[in-house]
C-alpha cells in the first residue's frame, strides 16, 4: 500500500466545500487534499497518549455536535483522607462492593472483583467500572457534595453475616487471652487490622475473651458494611476512558460516515461512545476504524 504517514504533524482543520470533504489542514498551514477523511484523534483522557481532545474542536468547526465530555473508568475521591492515607496501597481482592444513594436508598450499582485503596481515595478494576455508572448518575456533583453517595465495601462476601461470626468465634476460641488487637491476622491483611479496629471502638487492648456478643457482631457489621463516603472523580487526566463525543446521531453506523460532511468519517474514541474496561474500548476502536477504513 501507498501510504505516508506523517509523525509530528498536528490536525487543526477538516476543509470542507458545500458540505463534501475536500482534506485537512495541519498546524503548520500545510493543506493535503483529498475525498475521504478519517478523523480518530481519540478522546481527551489521559493526554500523554497524545489523546488532548483536539478532535472535538475539529468536528465542531463542520458542524458536529459535541455530547458532555466527562472521564469514565475513573479512580474515585473519598471524603476520609486520614483514613485513605491509613489504608493506602492496600489491595484487595474477591472483595465485593455496593454504591449507594443514600438520599433514596437506591443502589446504583454492585460488582465482585478487585479494588486498591490509594492515598486519595479508591481504584482498581471494579472502582474503575462503578464510575461509569456514576459517571451516568442524575445530579451526581450535587450527590457527592451533599455525601449522599456511599462505597459499601464486603470484605468477605462468601460468608453470610453468621457463618463470618461463627469463623470469627472459632479464631476467637484460639487465642482467648490473646488481645484483641492481635486476634485478626487470619481474618484480615495486615494493614486492614487498625483501621477496622478503631472503626469497631472495641479497646485494642482488650482480651479476646472479653469481647462482648454486642461488640461481635457490630464487628461483623463493620467487616460486611465497610463504609466510604465518595467525594468526587479524579480528573480526566486520569480517567482510562472518555465519555461522550461526537453524537451518534450524526453518524452513519454501517459507514461512520458524517451524516453532516460527506467524505468525512469518524473511529474510536472520539465518538460518543464507551464501555467497561476489558477491552471493549478497543475493540470499539478497531470495529469503527474497520468500518471507516473499508468505507
Ligand atoms: C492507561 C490506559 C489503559 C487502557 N486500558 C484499556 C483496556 O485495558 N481495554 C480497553 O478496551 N481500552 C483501554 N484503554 C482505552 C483505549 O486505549 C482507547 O479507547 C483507545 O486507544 C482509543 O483508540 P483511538 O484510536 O480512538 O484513540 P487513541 O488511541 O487515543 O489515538 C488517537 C491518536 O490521535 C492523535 N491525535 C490527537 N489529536 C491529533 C491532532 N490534532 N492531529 C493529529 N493527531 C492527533 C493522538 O496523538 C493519538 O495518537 C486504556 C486507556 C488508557 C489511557
Amino acid at each position: 500500500m501507498n501510504v505516508n504517514i506523517k509523525y509530528k504533524t498536528k490536525v487543526k482543520e477538516i476543509i470542507v466545500e458545500n458540505g463534501n470533504v475536500k482534506g485537512i489542514e495541519t498546524e503548520k498551514n500545510e493543506k493535503i487534499y483529498a475525498d475521504k477523511v478519517i478523523l480518530a484523534t481519540g478522546g481527551k483522557s489521559y493526554p500523554l497518549t497524545g489523546s488532548t481532545g483536539d478532535g472535538y474542536e475539529i468536528a465542531k468547526k463542520v458542524g458536529h455536535t459535541i455530547t458532555k465530555i466527562k472521564p469514565s473508568l475513573v479512580p474515585i475521591e473519598t471524603y476520609n483522607k486520614e483514613q485513605c492515607e491509613q489504608l493506602q496501597g492496600i489491595s484487595l481482592k474477591n472483595i465485593s462492593i455496593k454504591l449507594i444513594d443514600k438520599e433514596n436508598s437506591k443502589q446504583i450499582y454492585e460488582n465482585f472483583g478487585e479494588m486498591i485503596f490509594t492515598h486519595f481515595g479508591v481504584s482498581g478494576p471494579i472502582i474503575l467500572s462503578s464510575s461509569a455508572h456514576l459517571v451516568r448518575y442524575e445530579n451526581i456533583e450535587e450527590k457527592f457534595r451533599n455525601k449522599n453517595i456511599v462505597l459499601i465495601i464486603d470484605f468477605k462476601p462468601a460468608l453470610s453475616e453468621e457463618k463470618l461470626e461463627a469463623r470469627i468465634l472459632r479464631d476467637f476460641e484460639q487465642c482467648k487471652n490473646k488481645q484483641f488487637k492481635n486476634s485478626l491476622d487470619k481474618l484480615l491483611p495486615q494493614k486492614l487490622i487498625d483501621t477496622i479496629i478503631q472503626k469497631s471502638a472495641i479497646n485494642p487492648e482488650k482480651k479476646v475473651n472479653e469481647i462482648t456478643k454486642l461488640e461481635r457482631k457490630n464487628l461483623v457489621k463493620i467487616l460486611k458494611n465497610f463504609e466510604i463516603e465518595i467525594k468526587k472523580f479524579r480528573t480526566i487526566d486520569e480517567a482510562i476512558i472518555t465519555s461522550g463525543g461526537i453524537s451518534i446521531k450524526e453518524i452513519n453506523p454501517k459507514t461512520m460516515e458524517s451524516k453532516i460532511v460527506k467524505g468525512l468519517y469518524f473511529a474510536g474514541e472520539i465518538i460518543d461512545v464507551d464501555a467497561y474496561t476489558g477491552g471493549f474500548n478497543l475493540q470499539i476502536a478497531y470495529s469503527t476504524g474497520y468500518v471507516a477504513g473499508s468505507n
